[in-house]
């Protein structure tokens, strides 16, 4: 097989620039010695790595002072969990939008921390258009609003950012972080798994104002307090070292691409030439509203389903790759984070068409 392009959900295809750094470098870090795995995270060299991986995140995303950046661990997963234990502050309530797979995951962690209020869903259209900001039911006595702008599942994504009054918000970008501008001061706190956008698995990161800070429940282990981590710039233990440095490459690549905006321009073009195919094809079909479509994650699904194992199998054949659809929806879904060129969309494009000729 000789040239491949991967359609992961996550983990996910990484720029092949950071993988050929990351190989030039993997014995011998800058001429220290030492590969990146084997260093102290408290020496000089891996201080210089967690420095740039915090600077260059602050600057891409134009990350106001007043906010903390965390890189630990236990995916976005556990902050599910630890967000509430954070942050309840005291309070007894949170409201949840429940957009897909992903809210429903995050609403059920929060429930054992406080009354969940969902205050809105798209449970009956299954999940294929988001909730009109006119019909969510918000409760001004809750500690925050929690979302997920990008339902890596279902393929829906939020276009812009809802407003809810003096509410923290609370975002799950773990899906569509990096892939285009957003004002961080309109948030309390966004996190992320890094595996989608940023980098390999094992760097959660979690983006958060000062002021919801210093209030976590008592008993919380300092390892999950976020103002005890932020004290100690995510090194209250061994972080993940190399992780961190390989979310630091992706970092300095996207710099070098342009930044946010440019990327923002290409993910636009990507999403809208795969969008477009789809539409105008027969035997392909997204279901979701053409308003709340994803441009991270683009699920299809083939008018005769017989067909889909023989298509990802030629896929597979002419390097396409993991194409297959969550099994919660079944299909198939494409994600072009990032780390995707325009070239491997256009390409997968023309394999679609083609097989659609051909079956
Ligand atoms: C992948 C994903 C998660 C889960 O991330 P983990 O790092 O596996 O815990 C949560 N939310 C969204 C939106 C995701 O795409």
């Amino acid at each position: 097989m000789t040239s491949t392009y991967n359609f992961s959900a996550g983990p996910s295809v990484l720029p092949v620039d950071v993988l050929k750094q990351a190989q030039e470098e993997m014995l011998n870090w800058q001429n220290s010695g030492m590969s990146v795995m084997e260093m102290s995270h408290r020496g000089a060299e891996f201080m210089s790595i967690a420095k740039n991986l915090h600077q260059d995140l602050r600057e891409l995303m134009n990350i106001p002072d007043n906010y903390k950046i965390l890189f630990l661990q236990g995916g976005a997963t556990a902050q599910f969990s630890f967000i509430p234990a954070n942050i309840l502050a005291g309070k007894t309530k949170a409201c949840y939008i429940n957009t897909g797979a992903w809210s429903e995951k995050a609403i059920k962690s929060a429930k054992p921390y406080c009354d969940v209020i969902i205050s809105a869903s798209s449970e009956n259209n299954k999940h294929t258009a988001i909730p009109d900001r006119s019909e969510w039911q918000l409760d001004e006595q809750a500690a925050y609003l929690h979302y997920t702008p990008n339902e890596t599942i279902h393929g829906v994504e939020f276009a812009g950012v809802p407003d809810v009054g003096d509410l923290p918000l609370v975002a799950d970008m773990s899906s569509n972080i990096l892939s285009k501008e957003i004002d961080v001061s309109q948030f309390g706190l966004i996190y992320a798994g890094s595996q989608k956008n940023m980098g390999p698995t094992g760097a959660t990161i979690v983006i958060v104002r000062d002021d919801l800070l210093g209030h976590a429940q008592v008993g919380l282990p300092d390892i999950f307090n976020y103002e005890k981590q932020a004290a100690q710039d995510s090194m209250l233990n061994t972080p993940a070292t190399y992780n961190w440095y390989l979310v630091g490459l992706v970092l300095q690549w996207l710099k070098a691409q342009g930044g946010i905006a440019a990327m923002e321009e290409i993910n636009k073009r990507k999403a809208a030439a795969l969008y477009t195919a789809i539409d105008q094809s027969s035997l392909y079909s997204n279901p979701v509203a053409k308003a709340d479509r994803s441009r991270m994650n683009v699920p299809f699904i083939l008018a005769n389903k017989d067909l889909d194992a023989t298509f990802l199998k030629v896929a597979k054949i002419q390097g396409f790759l993991s194409l297959k659809g969550h099994r919660s929806v079944g299909g198939m879904r494409a994600s072009i984070y990032n780390a995707m060129p325009e070239s491997g969309v256009s390409a997968l494009i023309q394999f679609m068409a083609e097989f659609e000729r051909t079956h």
